[in-house]
């Protein structure tokens, strides 16, 4: 059984990824912080995760996810307070939102879905354990610091030297003038309670107040996981501070390693710039769809690009992402009585293993690093023929069946929601399927500043018809009229 390989952070190395006790693969993704709607930034990372925890069942593997709901930390309270909600029900409010979103884009359940305000004795147990071994102290006004210096090896996942260690703590931490630390690079475990926090406070044995952000996933990964577990993920912002510290505070009490591998995704940009709430330049699904587009092709879009690309996001790649799906969809109708469902296959891969026929490139470059742009290109490779074939009417029932299951594989894979029957039909698209993936790989290559297969991507187009216009929202393909 091949299994997944996944660059990662922590060595830079790529590395095969299996469960490191018993059968199942244990893995952590750092949630939504619920204060609006997650933006479609955000969902690039929950779908690379998707898509991760999607390939490694099909490889047989079992799996037990979890993902945390961030419900309190200065964002929630602060936003709460501006709608007048309390942030309990504010919370929920938003979170319900997540999943109807998450729901829509077709993102399996996290196996369990903690939130940091009902673990609060968890994270004072762990404070208390720090404060008990020395790697945490008191500052004078009740909150509780981590010492970084009791950590020798922090720093060791975003490879900081001390001089950018310091800065980047101090520029990490919102309110760091507000706090008493012998240190600058020290961060807060426990924040006392201030007038700010509103009713949002806990008892604890130094008083009231509320944990810092960075300690509920160390205290909910630990607790749902085990002190070590396999895989910890997050988008590539989170990799420091956030994750060094939940490196520093759990190794620190627990003496072992806290997760075998860090997995980072890139970020969604718009105009050069990363999708983020504070510049104002997000998208949510919602916004999609009022543009006239579907979850389906949201999600075909995130995963077009690398999980190591950053990607630009632009309408074209939704475009781009319909008649790709409906390319799919149509060589599905006709092979006819439908795919494989998700869970089968994964028995399937379990037990007699999976007949990718002729999909194995495809799966097989999903196996390396989960490398998107590659598998999309060899699969538009392998169903040409068997497209021909299909309208030939030339595909025996063996040839049809292995097909079907090869491709479900793929569709699961990618988590594809496929259009119907008639919207797979429609002619109404503008740009074909391969002429879209050969533009796709053209803007790939140019990302990768692959002047060279970008060039030749684009002669192929031209000689094919068609010319690619570039913008700063991304490009468009058109029919060459001159
Ligand atoms: P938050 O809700 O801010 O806690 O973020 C949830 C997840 O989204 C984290 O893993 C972030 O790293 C990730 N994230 C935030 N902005 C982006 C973006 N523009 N592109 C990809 N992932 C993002
Ligand atoms: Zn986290």
């Amino acid at each position: 059984m091949k299994l997944l390989s996944l660059h990662d952070t922590l060595t830079r190395e790529r590395q095969e990824i299996f469960p490191s006790e018993g059968e199942v693969f244990r893995f952590y993704c750092c949630g939504p912080t619920v204060y609006g709607p997650a933006h479609i930034g955000n969902f690039r990372t929950f779908l690379v995760q998707d898509l991760l925890r999607r390939v490694v069942e099909l490889s047989g593997l079992k799996t037990r996810h979890v993902r945390n709901v961030t419900d309190v930390d200065d964002k929630t309270i602060r936003e709460s307070q501006a709608a007048g909600i309390a942030l309990p029900a504010f919370a929920a409010g938003w979170t319900a939102r997540f999943h109807e979103d998450a729901d829509a884009l077709n993102m399996l359940q996290p196996h369990v879905e903690p939130g940091a305000v009902d673990h609060i004795p968890e994270q004072i147990d762990l404070i208390e354990n720090l404060l008990s071994k020395g790697n945490a102290y008191h500052s004078e006004d009740g909150s509780v610091y981590f010492k970084v210096s009791s950590y020798p090896p922090y720093g060791r996942l975003s490879r900081l030297d001390k001089r950018e260690l310091k800065a980047g703590a101090a520029e990490s931490t919102n309110d760091a003038d507000e706090y008493d630390k012998d240190n600058v690079s020290d961060f807060v475990l426990w924040k006392t309670r201030k007038p700010a926090d509103g009713e949002n406070f806990w008892e604890s044995p130094w008083g009231q107040g509320r944990p810092g952000w960075h300690l509920e996933c160390s205290a909910m990964g630990m607790k749902y996981l085990g002190e070590s577990f396999d895989l910890h993920a997050g988008g590539v912002d989170l990799c420091f501070p956030h994750h060094e510290n939940e490196i520093a505070q759990s190794e620190a009490a627990t003496g072992k390693i806290f997760a075998r591998h860090w997995f980072h995704n890139e970020h969604l940009m718009v105009d050069g710039r990363k999708m983020s709430k504070s510049l104002g330049n997000l998208y949510t699904l919602s916004d999609i769809i009022e543009r006239g587009f579907g979850p389906g092709e949201l999600r075909y879009a995130l995963l077009a690009g690398s999980c190591h690309t950053k990607i630009n996001f632009s309408l074209a790649r939704l475009q781009e992402a319909r008649g790709n799906l409906q390319r799919i969809a149509r060589f599905v109708n006709a092979l006819g009585d439908g795919l494989p469902d998700y869970r089968e296959l994964c028995l399937r891969a379990a037990s007699a293993g999976l007949g990718l026929g002729p999909f194995v490139p495809v799966w097989d470059a999903l196996l390396e690093d989960l490398n998107t742009p590659a598998a999309l290109g060899q699969l538009f490779t392998v169903l040409k023929p068997l497209e021909k074939a299909a309208a030939a009417g030339s595909l025996n029932a063996g040839e049809m069946d292995t097909a079907r299951t090869g491709l479900a594989v793929i569709v699961h894979a990618f988590g594809w929601i496929l259009p119907g029957p008639d919207a797979a039909e429609d002619n109404a698209v503008d740009v074909p399927g391969e002429i879209a993936q050969l533009a796709q790989q053209r803007w790939a290559a140019k990302q990768e500043s692959n002047w060279a297969e970008a060039d030749r991507l684009r002669d192929e187009l031209a000689a094919a018809g068609w010319v690619i216009k570039d913008s700063a929202e991304g490009y468009e393909v058109e029919r060459n009229s001159g």
